[in-house]
């Protein structure tokens, strides 16, 4: 699909929802794309992207950063403590915030260099063992240590089980950020966004549908 396609749908989406048309980010997630097909969507004018590694992310988006202005570049995948500082510097946003020493070191970082990208708190709404995220029972208090930490936390972040209904996980999200006092919403992929909108999403991630299949994992 076209980016113009997906934002059509995206307002669509919203419309049916009652919320106002562009309430919705859309993120290019463009892990494992080839550097040609992101440099067609930024070159159609798209600013917002997403990536899982931080690595990946280090050896191609300081290099587009350069060539286009006004590109912001948000970190969706798994965050080692180790990788934590450099995460930093390169992402605008971060996505999977899910235990309490990432959440300090990410504090401890903010306070020497005296900036911090907005953060979203990865939840577990499957509890899946083999999944990131925090747990149901933990939210609320790991929301609470992380504004006590004086952490950006924007939102929460949601990956739902494949074989789920995802709107039963959107809702849940969106019921645990009304409780905790965040206005953010991280959840949709290609498969579910018009769903995660319709539950309100504040942004959606969105790969596969804009830049065709990732090549296999090498
Ligand atoms: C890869 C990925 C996406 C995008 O998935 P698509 O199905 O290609 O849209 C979204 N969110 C996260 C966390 C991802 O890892």
């Amino acid at each position: 699909m076209s980016l113009t396609e997906i934002t059509a749908k995206i307002h669509k989406a919203e419309e049916a929802a009652d919320r106002p048309v562009g309430a919705t980010d859309l993120i290019a997630v463009s892990k494992r794309q080839p550097d040609a097909r992101v440099a067609d969507v930024l070159a159609e004018g798209h600013r917002v992207f997403g990536e899982n590694q931080v690595q990946e992310a280090a050896g191609k988006w300081p290099g587009f950063k350069e060539q286009f202005d006004g590109v912001s570049v948000h970190l969706l995948g798994p965050l080692q403590t180790n990788k934590a500082r450099q995460a930093m510097e390169l992402f605008d946003v971060i996505h999977s915030l899910d235990r309490p020493k990432l959440a300090k070191t990410l504090s401890r970082l903010a306070q020497e260099t005296g900036s911090c990208p907005d953060l979203f708190i990865q939840v577990n709404t499957g509890e899946e063992p083999q999944k990131a995220g925090v747990l149901l029972a933990d939210v609320d208090g790991f929301v609470a240590d992380c504004r006590a930490l004086e952490l950006p936390v924007v939102g929460l972040m949601c990956i739902p089980p494949v074989d789920e209904e995802p709107s039963l996980h959107f809702a849940l999200l969106a019921k645990l950020a009304t409780r905790n006092g965040l206005a953010g919403l991280s959840m949709g992929m290609s498969g579910d966004f018009e769903r995660a909108v319709a539950l309100g999403a504040t942004c959606v991630r969105v790969g596969s549908a804009i830049f065709g299949e990732r090549p296999t994992q090498t």
